[in-house]
């Protein structure tokens, strides 16, 4: 059985940082749709595009990555996840403002600029404290929702020419921040130069993304969706802003999106910021548990393939033992698991989520249907695969009366399991 551990290999694109061809498999999850291309019901009898999801790591930079299919443009036009939905990011983006206001002196005079500011669910929070904001956001739908808040938001992708063209208007934040932004930033060298061209000679970026050491010891291979196109560890990404100027001088593990890191950086010539003692603890951790080493990533394949067994028992033994099983959350993460399993409509009845916008709507691929929360007390089923098992805790609390019924919640990840 060596065939089973063998890592795949092809020739792959350039690495969006560091240029170099792409030869080795991280892992691949076959053809999938975009995971927010939900349908409507007259776009079920229509042919649907898939793109390989395949996630590649450069042996040069160790960066993890996925292919460029869609234009950003095309992904994020219409971009169907409001931010304010979630009762428990809202706290989360509310303790962060508190947080950094105290420790960077953020007050009247000072600017603070958000980039995918979304529907400025957090700008709101500087805003209420009377700090000055902007937001930057490339989706039409969101922007228009955080300025009927009063937010002041400018709909437009960033880069380094919308950097150099906002400082060049006086713009100059003293704290930069992008919170699940730099993940899905296609071109990575852009991106991290804008930032540099825009902070204020003092200022500082913090930037918070899934952390790749959770991603693989907690197995979360459905976090890996078209849109999300890099998966950092701490040395990569070190190494990305290094190459731009930009030193990391604090970081912290965050609970966030299944395991986060939260970095902090500055211009390299601001050292009246020390670099704090978790970028070292941080880093020598990381290359002790084996990120420095292109053998690592490559263990990765075989676990996910055999929690896609797993998965696929339980689905099968619930259907055939007559048992009802329906979804909450119609989540991207959701979408790439149940593709890249092959559950349809023939294994889960239909999904509930609790956004208006994606309600009567089919999931992308699957075509399962897309429901209000009511429905699951209307069908009274046997059990509720939660799909984002990051708000595993807040859907439990949500859906505590399916156990009226004997109804039961299971998580698809790390491992398919029944929750007592
Ligand atoms: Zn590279």
């Amino acid at each position: 059985m060596t065939g089973i551990a063998m890592p795949s290999r092809a020739v792959g694109p350039a690495c969006r940082a560091c240029g170099a061809g792409l030869a080795h498999t991280f892992v691949d999850l076959g053809m999938s749709p975009l995971a927010n291309a939900y349908l409507t019901a007259d776009q079920l009898a229509k042919p649907e595009v898939f793109y390989p999801l395949h996630v590649w790591v450069c042996d040069a930079c160790l960066l993890v990555q996925l292919e460029e299919f869609e234009s950003p443009e095309h992904i994020f036009a219409d971009y169907a996840y409001f931010s304010s939905f979630s009762e428990s990011w809202l706290a989360h983006a509310r303790s962060y403002v508190e947080q950094v206001t105290a420790r960077f002196g953020l007050d009247a005079r000072t600017q603070v600029v958000e980039l995918a500011s979304n529907d400025g669910y957090l700008l709101q929070y500087f805003h209420a404290r009377g700090v000055p904001v902007l937001g930057i956001e490339p989706a039409a739908n969101v922007a228009r929702a955080a300025v009927e808040r009063g937010i002041p938001t400018e709909v437009r992708f960033f880069g380094l020419a919308a950097g150099r063209d906002l400082a060049a208007r006086g713009i100059r934040p003293k704290l930069l921040l992008g919170n699940n932004v730099l993940a899905h930033v296609p071109d990575l060298n852009d991106f991290v130069a804008g930032m540099q061209a825009l902070l204020a000679p003092d200022g500082v970026v913090t930037m918070e993304f899934p952390h790749l050491e959770r991603l693989m010891a907690e197995n979360q291979f459905d976090t890996i969706y078209h849109e999300h196109f890099s998966y950092f560890s701490f040395v990569a990404v070190e190494r990305v802003f290094a190459r731009h100027g930009l030193t990391l001088f604090d970081v912290e593990e965050l609970p966030t999106h299944g395991g986060s890191l939260r970095i902090y950086a500055r211009h390299a010539a601001h050292t009246a910021l020390p670099v704090g003692p978790r970028v070292e603890a941080l880093r020598a951790h990381e290359l002790a548990a084996g990120f420095g080493r292109l053998e690592h990533y490559l263990t990765f394949e075989p676990q996910v393939r055999r929690t896609k067994l797993a998965l696929l028992e339980f689905m099968l033994g619930a259907k055939r033992a007559g048992r009802s099983v329906v979804g909450y959350g119609a989540a991207a993460k959701g979408n790439t698991l149940l593709n890249y399993c092959g559950i349809g409509r023939d294994l889960l009845d239909y999904v509930v989520d609790r956004s208006p916008h994606k309600q009567d709507h089919f999931l992308p691929g699957t075509h399962v249907p897309i429901h209000h929360p009511d429905r699951v007390r209307e069908t009274r089923p046997d059990f509720l695969l939660i799909l984002p098992w990051n708000l595993k805790d807040e859907i439990m609390g949500q859906m505590a009366h399916i156990r009226a019924w004997g109804g039961r919640f299971v998580v698809p990840i790390p491992e398919a399991a029944v929750l007592a």
